[in-house]
């Protein structure tokens, strides 16, 4: 049985050797994200040199997404390397002033920041262990109130979740990364912190005015105030990430599994592949096995049919990455295995538009009980389309483009194939012989023509 749920992993110091990342290939990850808030310019070039050169050795695509690092706000430095006591009740200050902060006021970088806080608006420090809310505005510092929290200390996280705030969902620092990340072709670049569907319109503007490639977006949704505009912002990206990390900071965290249905449901409405991220199998950063409650999310995920799940810094600071893939992709095949013979889709199905030609695609391999979709891919559109009606038969997608195999990669049960022959003799038949398909019904989507065919 095949895994159908793709797998999206983080590319960190542990996993950044040519020999790891050809472990982690045949373990079973399809997109290697490569993560901009940690490393930049050659060191992320090298891996998207080693993750191509082993697509290229073993004919296996595998999408290259480069992550930046948005509007990740942080507070400056303190006096001492100590963290300094706060008492729930006590004011607090954040200014423009560099020297290191006290017990009483520390300095925040961001200027724009300040100005679009408000008198009553939440701050939260440290992944939400500190919470303190903003009494009064000054022109270039904020005093605000203790809440919650015991201590703090240098370059904290600082979350805004009341606060839309007004600033590009590119910084100076992503303008760059983006400039040098462009070089080498990313098929995916994924953008933190949106807040509006504009901020992938700018993203999109950005990319065209340096590339012709076609680089696909993918928006993190990780604030309220883009789970208020999701449908707009899903319109606009070519795909989603569900990042649970600053999301469970930002709204409350028991609201997040219902935020994340929702998600997956919009983006099957509107063909979108979504990731659902962040510590799927946090544990074993120092474990050899996962915990309970990780097998669990890692099949219900599955479950919930999104197209990828993904892993953080257990991929990029563990012992041994590619067993922690290994891990996940067993997880996912017997979860998929399982949906597909006792058809557990907890999605709603039931709301998929009508007349709608994907999902007759879907229903007629289904009726004829077809082994598999073949489908000549020009683009990533029809096998991105059939894969978000989830079907339980694979979607085998030859394609004459890297670009378009590799973007495939992301999308539920697709697997795709570069073969400019194989694309150009239109031979439904041998491609489906290329996935090891000798017998049975397949259906074969060429452009406007969808068919049957008997093999053997
Ligand atoms: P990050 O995004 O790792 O870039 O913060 C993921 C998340 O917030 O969940
Ligand atoms: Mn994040």
């Amino acid at each position: 049985m095949k895994k159908f749920t793709k797998i999206t992993s983080s590319i960190g110091p542990k996993s950044e050797s040519k020999e790891t990342l050809a472990r982690m290939v045949a373990a079973g990850v399809n997109v290697c994200r490569l993560n901009f808030s940690h490393d930049t310019g050659d060191v992320q070039g090298q891996k998207i040199d080693y993750i191509r050169e082993i697509s290229a050795e073993t004919g296996t695509p595998v999408a290259v997404l480069v992550d930046m690092q948005g509007p990740k706000h942080r507070i400056g430095v303190f006096e001492t390397e100590d963290r300094f006591p706060l008492t729930p009740g006590q004011k607090f200050v954040f200014d423009s002033d560099p020297t290191p902060g006290n017990s009483s006021r520390v300095q925040l970088p961001d200027m724009d920041v300040i100005h679009s806080l408000k008198p009553g608006d939440r701050i939260l420090l440290n992944d939400g262990k500190i919470e303190m809310q903003v009494e009064t505005v000054n022109s270039d510092s904020i005093e605000a109130k203790v809440i919650r929290g015991t201590e703090i200390w240098s370059r904290r996280g600082f979350n805004l979740p009341d606060t839309e705030v007004a600033t590009s969902v590119l910084t100076a620092k992503d303008r760059n990364d983006l400039e040098y990340a462009l070089t080498k072709n990313p098929d995916f670049v994924a953008i933190s912190f949106v807040q509006k569907p504009e901020d992938v319109i700018e993203t999109r503007e950005f990319i065209a005015a340096r590339t012709s490639h076609p680089v696909k977006i993918i928006a993190k949704i990780e604030r309220p105030q883009a789970v208020e505009k999701i449908e707009e912002i899903i319109e606009q990206a070519d795909g989603i990430m569900i990042a649970r990390g600053d999301l469970a900071v930002e709204v409350p965290f028991e609201k997040v599994p219902a935020i994340s249905r929702r998600i997956v449901r919009l983006c099957r409405e509107h063909n979108k592949p979504v990731i659902m991220a962040t510590q799927m199998l946090g544990s074993m950063v120092d474990s050899d096995f996962p915990t309970r409650a990780e097998i669990s999310d890692i099949a219900t995920a599955a479950y919930l049919h999104v197209d990828a799940t993904m892993t953080s810094e257990e991929t990029t600071i563990s012992a041994n990455p590619a067993f922690v893939v290994e891990t996940m992709a067993k997880i996912l095949r017997n979860a998929d295995e399982d949906s597909i013979e006792n058809g557990q889709d907890w999605s709603d199905a039931e709301e998929l538009p009508e007349n709608d030609w994907a999902l007759s695609v879907t229903l007629m391999a289904e009726l004829n009980k077809a082994a598999a979709i073949v489908v000549f891919a020009s683009s990533t559109n029809a096998a991105t389309w059939i894969s978000c009606r989830r079907p339980d038969v694979p979607v085998y997608a030859v394609a004459k483009e890297t670009v378009v195999a590799n973007q495939l990669c992301l999308s539920r049960g697709v697997f795709p194939v570069c073969d400019a022959k194989m694309f150009d003799e239109r031979d439904a038949v041998a491609v489906a012989k290329h996935f090891g398909l000798e017998s049975g019904i397949i259906v074969v989507v060429d452009g406007e023509k969808i068919s049957l065919h008997k093999l053997g």
